[in-house]
């Protein structure tokens, strides 16, 4: 299965392929309808216009860095996870953006292995049933998810940072796929790169998620950059990773469309066809 993620809205209604991500809610804040018969994305705790708005929403790190865009390794604002505000308002959004079909949630997690140290972060775990702080953020995370999964009728796909490497994904951002996967669908990885010059490190992390992954029923997703790659290129990197996953989405612009097409037909070129 091949699909197109876009935040174009005529490149997603006319665009290749046979399913849409559509980012109905962007990590810098910005938002728009979901659009029927797509896979809505909602961007999760990744929030640029909140956290621009007041920095203290932003998920403190051990060494006092607040996860804005502006700090090193963070490429958006990230609010902290235990906001009950911004938790409650975040559950209202995806349950609307629900009313339109399934939903990809995006920037799952807390932003780092350090975070979130805040005063509320500090005062929960304290109170909890944990000794092991990655345990708590784990549970704080995977509660969420179980919450949106009650409000999403329709399929509910979370996607996971590129870190297949065994404990990496719990210890950095409080995601356990295993956990996850009674209240989801299926799982999708960026493995975005452009151009893709080299291709061993996606199939690398693409065979080490099918590994963590393998045992578990939700399916994945990878998703591949088109931007500065021909469709020759990137039909065959999509080739070596078949083995891996379900379905591959391409995350496509307006001008990149044509070598997704291109890509699409190669690709479905190669599929048997019935002999009669
Ligand atoms: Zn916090």
């Amino acid at each position: 299965m091949y699909g197109i993620l876009t935040d174009d809205l005529e490149l997603a209604r006319t665009g290749p392929g046979e399913f849409t991500h559509f980012f109905a809610e962007y990590v810098d804040g910005t938002r728009q309808d979901p659009l029927e018969d797509a896979i809505n994305s909602v961007a999760c705790w990744g929030d640029t216009a909140t956290v621009r708005e007041d920095p203290a929403r932003a998920a403190l790190g051990a060494d006092g860095t607040r996860a804005t865009p502006d700090a090193e390794g963070h490429d958006w604002g990230t609010v902290c996870p235990t906001d009950s505000d911004y938790r409650a308002a975040l559950l209202e959004r995806i349950e609307r953006v629900g009313a339109a079909g399934d939903v990809r949630l995006t920037t799952l997690g807390f932003p780092g292995e350090t975070f979130c140290r805040c005063k509320r972060c500090d005062r929960r775990f304290e109170a909890s049933e944990y000794d092991d702080r990655d345990a708590w953020r784990t549970a704080v995370i995977t509660a969420f998810v179980a919450d949106a999964a009650e409000r999403v009728a329709s399929d509910l796909l979370a996607t996971l940072y590129p870190d297949p490497y065994p404990g990496n994904l719990r210890e950095r951002a409080g995601l356990d796929p295993a956990a996850l996967e009674s209240h989801v669908d299926g799982f999708v990885v960026p493995l975005c790169g452009v151009g893709y010059g080299t291709t061993y490190w996606v199939e690398s992390l693409a065979r080490g998620f099918a590994r963590e992954l393998g045992d578990l029923e939700a399916t994945l997703t990878i998703q591949l950059s088109a931007a500065g790659v021909d469709a020759e290129r990137l039909a065959g990197l999509t080739r070596r990773l078949e083995p891996h996953a379900d379905a591959f989405v391409y995350g496509t612009y307006p001008g990149d469309a044509e070598t997704v097409r291109a890509t699409i037909d190669l690709l479905s070129a190669d599929e048997p066809r019935l002999s009669v």
